[in-house]
């Protein structure tokens, strides 16, 4: 098991449960040069209505709890909140199962995103580490990651994401807990933190055996 993972298994339930797996979260993110220069954000829900959130502009590899904010999921986001906690709040708030959703500017997600933006979709298969991703059983199924152009706008942005992760995926396709921003970084979710994390990582070497994949010349 990972350190990313290791580092989520016994931070408990509730508001102080849910911080302390915020700053683990961060912590092993930025260990692995995810979320440089302050990016990123990490959350997770401490209650049916509330979530537990990286505030805005701080170094996630050394979150302290009065980093983390109380959101409530029904209220106008509080001062202090970094841009991006309105895609936190949509999602939690249309997907009452999330408990955990992470987002990184890790290197290979957001190149890979980058050059998908046309299609729109990054879509992964042949891995074995698919199975990593919760509900999938074999390397064979085809998933889709849905890629988004990026926008400062982050409200209008989260409900073109909402609309989409509405819809379902293509034919035959499953869609992956997470998706893209091009040329930003990758959001991925989980019924909890470990599963958030788990998910997290998959993802982000999926998207670096892609890209290797392609680029290597035997
Ligand atoms: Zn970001």
């Amino acid at each position: 098991m990972s350190v990313f993972l290791a580092k989520l298994l016994d931070e408990g339930e509730g508001v102080d449960g849910a911080v302390a797996s915020v700053i683990a979260a961060g912590r092993c993110a930025s260990a692995r040069n995810w979320v440089p220069a302050t990016s990123g954000n990490f959350s997770v829900r401490s209650g049916r209505d509330q979530i537990a959130i990286t505030r805005s502009g701080v170094d996630k590899g050394a979150l302290s709890p009065s980093d983390i904010l109380i959101q409530p999921l029904d209220q106008p986001l509080l001062p202090g909140s970094s841009a991006e906690a309105s895609l936190h709040v949509r999602l939690y708030q249309d997907n009452p199962d999330i408990g955990a959703i992470f987002h990184v500017h890790s290197l290979y997600a957001t190149v890979i995103a980058r050059a998908h933006a046309g299609d729109g979709v990054v879509t992964l298969t042949g891995w074995e580490l698919q199975k990593a991703l919760i509900g999938l059983t074999s390397h064979e199924t085809i998933v889709e990651v849905p890629v988004f152009d990026n926008d400062q706008d982050t409200a209008a942005l989260a409900i073109r994401v909402a609309k989409r992760l509405a819809t379902p995926a293509a034919p035959g396709h499953r869609r992956a807990p997470g998706y893209l921003l091009a040329g930003h970084g990758l959001y991925a979710w989980g019924s909890g933190p470990r599963e958030a994390a788990r998910h997290l990582e998959a993802l982000e070497v999926l998207f670096q055996q892609t890209i290797v994949a392609r680029t290597y010349q035997p």
